[in-house]
């Protein structure tokens, strides 16, 4: 068997991962439609909600878009992991820019405030607070944007950030190349 060329480029190691955030950014994604296909001669899903099972995040990642922010425990943890073993970090939409919707929370002045509201004053019947350690992740105090909590390298703002928008940050990225994002079509909020 003819050994493999040293001058076949490696197929990239692609990331998606879901912090706080409604998963709308995830489903744009997925609105890239045929050139998904694509995406599937280039780069490997190595680890998404949308496309795989698995629980850990893996190292040597090229490319991950973050979606939502930084809301829970979990989400601080895996944040750092993300961060840790990842190329290229891209804060995918404007949960993760700027906290966004989630964020609308921080108004309440602390996680304690948010659950007395959602789950005692605003309750039916007799509320009852969450309380399950190692089970339900503690809220921080704060839902914070992504480059609050590490580094960030590209921002691909929107909510959800346009399919065509996506690929006009992942394509460039994918060729090695930084993504130039300028204009309304490309960098508006909402
Ligand atoms: S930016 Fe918009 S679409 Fe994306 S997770 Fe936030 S609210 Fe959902």
């Amino acid at each position: 068997m003819e050994p493999v060329s040293p001058t076949i480029p490696r197929k990239q190691r692609l990331a998606t991962v879901w912090l706080a955030g409604c998963s709308g950014c995830h489903m744009s994604f997925l609105d890239l439609d045929e050139w998904l296909l694509e995406l599937a001669q280039q780069a490997d899903i190595v680890y998404s909600p949308v496309a795989c099972d698995r629980k850990d995040y893996p190292a040597a990642v090229d490319i991950c878009l973050v979606e939502g922010g930084v809301g829970n425990t979990d989400n601080l943890v895996l944040i750092q992991q993300v961060r840790a073993n990842t190329t290229v970090l891209v804060s995918f939409g404007d949960c993760a820019v700027t906290a966004n919707i989630p964020g609308m929370r921080n108004m309440l002045e602390g996680a304690d405030p948010v659950l007395r509201r959602a789950y005692l004053e605003l309750a039916d019947g007799s509320g009852q607070r969450p309380h399950a350690p190692g089970i339900v992740p503690e809220l921080l105090e704060r839902v914070l944007p992504v480059h609050e909590v590490v580094p960030v390298d590209v921002y691909l703002p929107g909510c959800p950030p346009s399919a065509s928008r996506i690929r006009a940050v992942v394509e460039p990225l994918l060729r090695g190349e930084w993504p130039e994002l300028s204009g309304p079509d490309l960098i508006r909020f909402g």
